[in-house]
């Protein structure tokens, strides 16, 4: 059902209350289709929403929101790999559970990553070690000039850190509708982040299940991250800017402390939220947006903010940063 001039609020975990001029769910490829072949709405621009969890609406968006409920989650082979196919609608940590209910191992550190399963490849969603490259098998992908599926492998998706083809030369030619995973029954835990290995001696768990994993990177999540039912916020709103090893070491004279990760031979990744809470943002708030107390990464609305005011605030944070550092961040949140 087509909605006219309807509140965005309730479909932004940043709580933006700015109103879309059409607005529409659909529940079957069929129904996306017939959107796309109204000679009115084909015209309008468009605006494909997941769980809206990675966006900031700046303003009122003069288009048509098309809000993803593809559902239905199914395990396609069990051999020693499984591969799980999911519509792109459905919840990914919803997606998480299923699979270690059936016991597969691959997602259980993407456990609580707010969003639908068909964002998780856009922007290559990863925490604590695992990026969902690294489970990937293949999705399938509406073609908005055609109106036909297409399939695209690991290597089409062109993923890298919080990128894939999507976001850069197809961005807004394609609606997801399907990913599949290969995962495996008998896995690897990924525990090297140090974290996780010390929930887990926390809880005395010293052979841990993929079930004790996700426990695990719940606990920690909930412990440090800001619930978006709660304040406002769209995760990490910047992205680890990664610069070569001879400006880091240039910049580890000035700054002993500064948080590093070694990326290749040649260059280095630095922890924005680091850099953000050194320049002095942690915590700063300016009426009722701000940067979260606890970790400066977090860009929040405690309740009735303005996008356009945090985006100014982003702004400001990206030209201290460069002041201080000569570094350039990133947004990581995608910005309508
Ligand atoms: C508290 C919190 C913690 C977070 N932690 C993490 C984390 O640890 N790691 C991480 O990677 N991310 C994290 N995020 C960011 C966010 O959860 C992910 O980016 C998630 O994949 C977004 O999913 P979504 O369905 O909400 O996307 P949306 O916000 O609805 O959309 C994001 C973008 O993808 C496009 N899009 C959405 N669905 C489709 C589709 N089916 N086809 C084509 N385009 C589409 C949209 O148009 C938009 O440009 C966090 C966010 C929050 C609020």
């Amino acid at each position: 059902m087509l909605q006219r001039n309807i509140s965005l609020k309730p479909y932004n975990t940043f709580g933006i209350d700015v109103s879309a001029s059409y607005f529409a769910r659909f529940k079957s490829v069929k129904e996306l289709k017939d959107y796309f072949s109204d000679p009115g709405l084909s015209k309008l621009p468009l605006l494909m929403l997941g769980g809206g969890s990675n966006l900031l609406l700046t303003k009122n968006y003069e288009g048509l929101v098309l809000k993803n409920e593809l559902s239905g989650i199914e395990i396609l082979t069990a051999d020693n790999s499984v591969f799980v196919k999911s519509a792109a609608g459905e919840n990914w940590h919803d997606l998480v559970l299923f699979t270690i209910k059936n016991n597969l191992g691959g997602i259980e550190n993407l456990s609580l990553i707010p969003g639908s399963v068909g964002a998780a490849p856009m922007q290559n969603i990863g925490a604590y070690g695992v990026e969902v490259k690294d489970v990937f098998h293949e999705l399938e992908a509406y073609e908005i000039a055609t109106g036909k599926i297409k399939k695209f492998n690991a290597q089409q998706c062109r993923f890298g850190y919080r990128e894939s083809v999507f976001k850069q030369e197809l961005k807004n030619q394609f609606v997801i509708t399907s990913v599949t995973l290969k995962l495996t029954k008998n896995q690897t835990l990924n525990t090297s982040y140090g974290a996780i290995n010390d929930e887990l001696k926390k809880r005395g768990i010293t052979n841990p299940t993929i079930k004790d994993v996700s426990d695990a990177v719940i606990s920690i999540r909930q412990s440090k991250l800001p619930d978006p039912k709660e304040i406002g916020n769209s995760g990490s709103f910047f992205k680890n800017p990664v610069i070569a090893k001879s400006k880091f070491f240039a910049l580890k004279e000035k700054f002993p402390d500064i948080v590093n990760y070694p990326v290749d031979d040649n260059n280095v990744k630095l922890a924005a939220g680091w850099l953000i809470e050194n320049a002095g943002w942690k915590g700063k708030t300016i009426g009722n947006y701000g940067v979260h107390k606890n970790q400066a990464l977090v860009l929040v609305n405690y309740g009735g903010a303005n996008g356009n005011d945090i985006y100014q605030l982003s702004e400001d944070i990206l030209k201290s940063v460069k002041m201080f550092y000569d570094v350039e961040l990133e947004r990581e949140v995608n910005i309508f």
